[in-house]
């Protein structure tokens, strides 16, 4: 069997954009052209066929990172789907990893939005090639050069226009390709299906219409300076004067975007189908192929040595899980990307993170709607199979007599949790089971037991996060439960070091409890976890009876100490203790070793952690003051401040627990013209007055 498309005819990509921009829009008008989708549905109508999931359809937000196929102009084209929502970046994080390209969507009213700067950095980060698409021009108050101006100015210099519009709001007629110098206008009121072939089947080319011809030229003009400028040779023959085709340039700015010197920015609207049929032109013309990334680094997990895996079919194979989900049709579908080496089904696989081995039973490639059955997956490409238990998002399937762990995608600490409460005994196993599914599929969504009180509490990374979860519970799973108020993720810690003698002693006619324990407790450097150390010496106490202790140990940890939430990144060792023949037992050391932990953390200056956000506040200058003012009052320390053509950019540190409610505050302090976003950064002590205003309220 042999490839279907050379790696050099593979794109994975990804469309990254702020909320609201047109993101599932797009998506969807690239599978109707490509002839995946047989109708086209819009979002307002809750009919895109890339938000298979209720709720998304309902929220109009896309949260699965689904892989979707499509072809054209003889490439295979994956999308990637990636999230918009802020409390989502941990889904965008891991889509980044995986894509070698994305295609950025504004919103030609709003321009660049704090969100789209927040992916934009992220995607530096992963060192992501891109091309802009500058949407909604249909919209009323919709301006290109605008938007394009605020690309220049908030994101990169290299913005470099590529298409500028004919007309704009409700005159929006058509697009002029600067490249080729010539008016395109777009067919059919639902635009054409194109099918697997090129833009001609969609496109009327024209001329371009005269009053438009001056300012073609000037933003042509522009165009080349920019281009002409990444390549020596051209830059030469322009400044001779001499014409330089269309050819020279597409070849030089391709050049261009892999080396992250240029971004084009191609235009139109996608709800009005023009312009967007050109973003499967520009994928598959600037964006790279996996050859362009050409290897990939992983470890030995037995010697933590470095290796490097060619992107090609030769090398052994390696894949990255970069996604769970559950389909209500077959199961676990666990979606990866093959970064060397082929995949056959029926093969047995390595998970090198987890040790064990998985059986590849089938692999599937997704279309918008239908799924294809396949016997081999190539380098470069994505797929999913069915069936793998303990295979989670992030893990590395590889070929198990040449293991490697690919590099890791790192995820954040949830930072909100809320209890659940099952209504019957029925909903209490039917919650666990699906919460189990629902953690497979999303790595930054836990759950955990309350000990005391034996309620369930799940945690996530905002707000909209654990929302969207009681919504899945009760449509997907039909679990009836009753959810509590969100509540911040705090955690506890000691700051000082201290020792605790305990004995659990019982006497009570026959066989007795004897457990003594000594232990010294230490606190760790943040994010450390929790380490326990056996100095036991000359058998002071049983073998068999020191893992029960530290059994006993975790769990008062679990437990807390100043307001019991859970205990985080401390030493704990065991140096003494005594034992006797006949009463000692495992139940005895793990109650004394509990005792010991509560009494030592007690006296080592015990403390309560909150979650501190890194906060970004983007103002106009009029409001800088009331901003400051509010965010100071919510316990908020300002970092820096950045200008902005009559904006203030505030960066800021601020205690999760205070920004409950913060977009309506901001809202009605700024006449709704400021905006923000805010992800977690680390864990932070709480102030004692407020320490004391915790343990109350965890009282009531
Ligand atoms: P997402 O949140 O980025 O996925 O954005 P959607 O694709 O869901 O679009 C948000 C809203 O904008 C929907 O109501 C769309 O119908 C609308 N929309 C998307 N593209 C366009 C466009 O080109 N012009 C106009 N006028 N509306 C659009």
């Amino acid at each position: 069997m042999n490839r279907s498309h050379p790696l050099e005819k593979l794109r994975n990509f990804g469309i990254i954009a702020h909320i609201d921009a047109g993101k599932t829009t797009v998506s969807e008008r690239l599978l109707f052209y490509t002839g995946v989708s047989h109708k086209i549905g819009e979002v307002h109508e809750g009919d895109t066929v890339m938000d298979w999931m209720v709720q998304e359809r309902e929220r109009g937000i896309t949260i699965t990172a689904a892989a979707t196929t499509m072809y054209w102009r003889d490439h295979q084209m994956n999308l990637i789907d990636t999230p918009g929502h802020i409390d989502f970046t941990a889904e965008v994080q891991r889509s980044l990893r995986v894509l070698d390209g994305a295609v950025v969507v504004f919103d030609g009213v709003a321009g660049v939005e704090p969100q789209s700067e927040t992916v934009w950095r992220q995607a530096d980060k992963y060192g992501t090639p891109r091309v802009c698409f500058i949407n909604k021009l249909d919209r009323m108050g919709a301006s290109f050069e605008k938007s394009y101006q605020s690309i220049l100015d908030k994101l990169t210099k290299n913005a470099v226009a590529i298409n500028i519009p004919i007309g704009e709001e409700e005159h929006l007629s058509a697009i002029i390709d600067l490249l080729e110098m010539k008016a395109l206008y777009f067919e059919g009121e639902k635009g054409e299906k194109m099918v697997e072939k090129d833009l001609s089947a969609c496109v009327a080319q024209a001329e371009i219409p005269a009053e438009y011809m001056e300012k073609a030229k000037q933003w042509r003009e522009k165009m080349v300076d920019r281009i002409a400028a990444e390549d020596e040779k051209l830059l030469e023959k322009h400044l001779g004067g001499k014409e330089i085709t269309k050819e020279e340039l597409m070849a030089t700015l391709r050049k261009a975007v892999l080396a992250f010197k240029l971004v084009p920015v191609f235009c139109g609207s996608a709800l009005k189908n023009k312009g967007v049929q050109i973003i499967l032109d520009a994928v598959v013309d600037y964006l790279p192929s996996p050859t362009d990334i050409a290897m990939t680094k992983g470890t030995d997990p037995k010697t933590g040595a470095e290796i490097e895996r060619k992107i090609s079919d030769a090398d052994p194979f390696a894949a990255l899980v970069f996604k769970v989900a559950t389909d209500p049709f077959v199961g676990t579908l666990t979606f990866f990307r093959v970064y060397s080496g082929v995949l056959n089904k029926g093969s047995y696989v390595l998970n090198s993170v987890t040790g064990e081995q998985e059986r590849i039973a089938r692999i599937l490639r997704m279309h918008a709607n239908s799924r294809q059955e396949l016997d081999v997956l190539y380098a470069g490409e994505i797929g999913a199979t069915v069936g793998l238990k303990n295979t989670l998002t992030g893990h590395t399937l590889c070929d198990k007599e040449k293991p490697i762990v690919l590099e890791k995608i790192s995820f954040p600490e949830p930072v909100i949790s809320m209890r659940v409460e099952p209504k019957t005994k029925a909903d209490q196993e039917k919650l666990i089971m699906s919460i189990r599914k629902l953690i497979q599929e999303d790595p930054t969504f836990r759950i955990k037991e309350d000990i005391e009180t034996g309620e369930t509490i799940i945690s996530g990374m905002g707000e909209l996060h654990l929302d969207i979860i009681q919504d899945r519970l009760r449509r997907e799973f039909n679990v009836d439960a009753n959810f509590g108020r969100p509540q911040v993720a705090y955690k506890e810690t000691v700051t000082g070091e201290a020792e605790a003698e305990e004995k659990y002693i019982r006497q009570s006619g026959g066989r007795g409890q004897y457990g003594h324990v000594l232990i010294r407790i230490k606190p760790k450097e943040r994010g450390a976890g929790f380490e326990f150390i056996d100095e036991i010496k000359g058998g002071a106490i049983p073998k068999e009876f020191i893992k029960p202790t530290e059994k006993g140990v975790v769990e008062a940890m679990d437990k807390g100490i100043v307001a019991g939430y859970p205990m985080v990144d401390i030493e704990v060792t065991l140096f003494d203790g005594s034992f006797h023949e006949v009463d000692s037992s495992e139940f005895a050391f793990k109650i004394a070793g509990s005792m010991a932990f509560q009494a030592a953390a007690k006296r080592a200056k015990p403390v309560i952690l909150e979650p501190i956000m890194k906060t970004e506040v983007i103002t106009p200058d009029a409001f800088f003051g009331i901003v400051i003012s509010d965010l100071s009052s919510r316990r908020g320390k300002i970092e820096e401040t950045k200008d902005r053509v009559g904006m203030k950019v505030l960066d800021a540190s601020v205690p999760l627990s205070e920004m409950f409610g913060y977009a309506t505050a901001l809202r009605s302090l700024t006449e709704g013209r400021a905006s923000f976003t805010m992800e977690f950064n680390r864990y932070e002590p709480v102030p004692s007055n407020i320490t004391q205003e915790i343990i109350e309220g965890k009282r009531k």
